[in-house]
This record gives C-alpha cells, sequence and structure tokens, in this order.
C-alpha cells in the first residue's frame, strides 16, 4: 500500500512535469496540420483555377461549334463545360456574402470539380484569411471571371433560343460568335492574374503562418518551463528539507546526535593531523523530570528549547551544539585548550543556573550537570570521546549536580 502511493505521488510528479511539454507538442502539432491544410487550400485553388479555366475554354469551343452546325449534341457539351465555372461561381457567392453559406459553398466547389477532400480547406482558406490583401485581390478577380462567364452564358442563352427558333440569321450568328469570341480574349489575361495572385497568396500565407507558430511555441513554451522549473525548484527544496531533518534535531534546530558524531570524527581528525586541541562537552540538565510533571510534556519540550536558545548564544559560530537526546546536550569547542573547555563549561552553567523558566505561574530555576573532556592525540574514537564525557558528566551528577567535573 505504501509503495504503491509512493509510487502514484512520483507517477503524479513526473505527469506534472510532462504534461505542459506535451501539451506544447499537441500546440505546435494541431497549429502546424492547420498551417498544412491553408497552404495546401491555395495549391488546391490553383488545381481549381485551370479546371474553370479548361471549363471556360471547352464552353467557348462547343458554343461555336453549336453556331455554325446548330448541333444540340454541341450544346449539351457546352453546358456540361460551363457547369464547371458556374459551380465555381456559386461557391463565391455563398462564401462571399455577409452570411457565408459554407454548405452551398462547398456544393459550388464540387460542381467546380474540386477534390471533396480538399474543399473544406479552400473553404477555410477564404473564411480565415479573406481579409488577406492577396485572397482579396484574387477573389476580386474570380469575380470578373465570373462576370464574363454569366456573360457568356447569355449569349450562349440567346444563341440557343434564336437557333430554336429558327430566327438565327448569318448576322446575328456573327454577332454573337464575334461577341463570345470578346468574352473569351477578356477571360485569358484574367487567369494569369489569377495564377500569379495564388502564388503571391502562398508567400503571404507563409509570411503569417510561419512567424505565427513560432510566436505561439515561444508563448507555449514560457509557462511549460515556468511549471517545470518550479516543479524542479520545489523537488530541491523538498531535498534540502530532508537533509536538514536526517542532521537535525526537530524540537530544537540543534544538529543531532548523528550529525555531532560526525563533526566529533572530523575534529578528532585535525587533532591527530594537526596536534591541535578542542574540548568537548557533555550536558545534562538537572532534575529535568520535575518541569515535565509540573507542566506537562510540551511545558519540557519548551524550556529545552530556550535552554537550547541560551547555550546557542554563549557559543561562536564555529563551535556545535548538539541535542542528543531528552534533556542531553553535547557542545564542541574548536582549538581550544582544557582552560577554556572549563571556563566556557562554567558560564554556560552560570548561565542556566540564573535562567528563570515561568510555566503555569511557577518559576523554575535549573541546573546542569556537565562533563569536559578535552580532545587531544590520546583521544583516538568518537565513541571513546563521547563515552568519556558522558562519564565525566555522571561524576558532575555524583558530585551533587549543577556543577562542571573535567574528564577523567
Ligand atoms: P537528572 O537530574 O538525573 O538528570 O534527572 P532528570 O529529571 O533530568 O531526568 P533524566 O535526565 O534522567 O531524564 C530526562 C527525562 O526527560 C526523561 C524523559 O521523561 C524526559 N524527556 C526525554 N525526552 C523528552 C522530550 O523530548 N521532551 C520532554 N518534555 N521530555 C523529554
Ligand atoms: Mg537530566
Amino acid at each position: 500500500m505504501k509503495h504503491k502511493l509512493r509510487f502514484s505521488i512520483r507517477g503524479n510528479r513526473e505527469l506534472r512535469l510532462i504534461l505542459p511539454f506535451v501539451a506544447i507538442l499537441l500546440a505546435l502539432v494541431l497549429l502546424s496540420d492547420f498551417s498544412i491544410d491553408i497552404l495546401s487550400a491555395a495549391r488546391a485553388y490553383v488545381g481549381g483555377e485551370s479546371l474553370w479555366s479548361k471549363g471556360q475554354k471547352d464552353a467557348v469551343i462547343h458554343l461555336m461549334r453549336y453556331a455554325n452546325g446548330h448541333d444540340e449534341e454541341e450544346f449539351s457539351a457546352y453546358e456540361r463545360a460551363i457547369a464547371v465555372p458556374l459551380g465555381d461561381r456559386e461557391a463565391r457567392l455563398a462564401l462571399t456574402r455577409a452570411h457565408a453559406d459554407y454548405a452551398k459553398a462547398a456544393a459550388g466547389l464540387l460542381a467546380g470539380g474540386n477534390h471533396p477532400d480538399d474543399i473544406p480547406a479552400m473553404i477555410r482558406l477564404v473564411r480565415y484569411f479573406g481579409r488577406l490583401p492577396a485572397i482579396d485581390r484574387a477573389v476580386g478577380i474570380w469575380a470578373r471571371g465570373d462576370n464574363e462567364v454569366e456573360t457568356l452564358n447569355k449569349v450562349a442563352e440567346q444563341l440557343h433560343a434564336a437557333v430554336r427558333d429558327g430566327k438565327s440569321g448569318a448576322g446575328d450568328v456573327a454577332l454573337l460568335l464575334q461577341r463570345i469570341q470578346e468574352t473569351d480574349a477578356r477571360v485569358t489575361p484574367l487567369e494569369e492574374d489569377f495564377s500569379f495572385t495564388l502564388g503571391e497568396i502562398s508567400r503571404q500565407l507563409r509570411e503569417i503562418l510561419i512567424p505565427g507558430i513560432a510566436t505561439v511555441a515561444a508563448f507555449l513554451l514560457f509557462p511549460g518551463v515556468a511549471i517545470a522549473l518550479g516543479d524542479v525548484r520545489r523537488e530541491r527544496r523538498h531535498t534540502l528539507h530532508l537533509t536538514h531533518l536526517a542532521s537535525h534535531d526537530a524540537l530544537t534546530g540543534l544538529c543531532n546526535r548523528v550529525e555531532f558524531e560526525h563533526r566529533l570524527s572530523n575534529a578528532l581528525d585535525e587533532v591527530h593531523r594537526d596536534g591541535c586541541t578542542h574540548a568537548l562537552m557533555f550536558l545534562d540538565l538537572d532534575e529535568f523530570k520535575v518541569v515535565n510533571d509540573t507542566c506537562g510534556h510540551a511545558g519540557g519540550d519548551e524550556l529545552i528549547r530556550q535552554i537550547a536558545a541560551l547555550m546557542r548564544s554563549k557559543l561562536r559560530q564555529t563551535d556545535t551544539l548538539a541535542r542528543l537526546g531528552g534533556d542531553e546536550f553535547g557542545v564542541l569547542i574548536m582549538h581550544c585548550e582544557a582552560d577554556g573547555g572549563v571556563h566556557l563549561a562554567e558560564e554556560i552553567r552560570e548561565g542556566i543556573f540564573h535562567y528563570r523558566f515561568v510555566c503555569q505561574q511557577r518559576t523554575f530555576t535549573l541546573g546542569v550537570s556537565i562533563g569536559v573532556l578535552t580532545l587531544n592525540r590520546k583521544v583516538t574514537q568518537v565513541a571513546e570521546a563521547l563515552s568519556a564525557a558522558d562519564r565525566a558528566c555522571y561524576r558532575a551528577k555524583q558530585n551533587g549536580r549543577n556543577c562542571v567535573h573535567i574528564y577523567p
């Protein structure tokens, strides 16, 4: 159960770290897909334009044949050919009206011979980028082309009616044929202009889409990195907190026994390497249980905290004060001769003795028994040093408490 819980916590943390980047990746994939979609729509319009053009040219050819031979088959062929530009015209009108009709636009583009898979993107291009100057210009050219197609179709209807009614005199047909050729001549430069503008659309789209993707990526990356860094910082703080807990006493914030033994070991190494001396104190509060019994465990805890602060105030930054357990403390005085250790022990004892602890309207006077050991080359082991200082402290207790005893 514990393992499962730990796994799920770690899993959550990793998920939290990974999720923003997955979201960024997903957003970029979607954005790239949209960009490719829009650029391929521009390509689809190139195809659509050549179908439009072929339809218009075929329509002209069939209409001219019809004008000369009055063959209804040719007129049907004309109608099939002109249906392509007329379908595109319907699509354009549906797309550019105040309330665009996308279903009608799709039907028109389909009639214009465009591939069904390309049609949604072709609609999106005009829908989302219709205000782009190149697209606006292309739609304008498209409209002018449609006007010519309309004119052609009207001429075709007139011609068809004249033939059907037997009123197609040579002069009338010649006039209509001339109008057909004029229409055709006006369409050709429009087609060229339209193709050129489509190229411009692709260039303008690239100029918008690529910086757009880069900007969105930067905006997404910023919070993603901030979240990940925040998580890494939290993790580091947590690790530091755990490291601190492993080497410190939770009640007083002083070093604990493990850390004290570690520092004592380093101090002994220095003694044996450099021949210097340090002093080690072992302190045990006198009759601490009385405070516990009178004020309760919480009162006893408060006293331990206050005494710890008092002792800390009497030491140098380089000295180590540790809580070794219960009401026991250890002090490591660095670079100190025997006299110095005893002098400081007396100072601490006096400080504690003059300290007044007030709890539940009662004032307590405290004593402390202190054992002092000089750390010189005669002492080799950490356990040996601690045990000797502890024994000296015990002798201080035996000597009537509230006093300092120097080892041995
Ligand atoms: P002595 O003069 O011989 O030192 O006697 P004492 O009353 O000080 O008692 P002793 O040092 O033998 O034992 C310390 C007591 O401190 C034992 C335990 O009840 C109490 N104690 C141990 N740890 C804690 C703690 O974290 N908080 C509190 N409030 N009391 C503790
Ligand atoms: Mg005690």
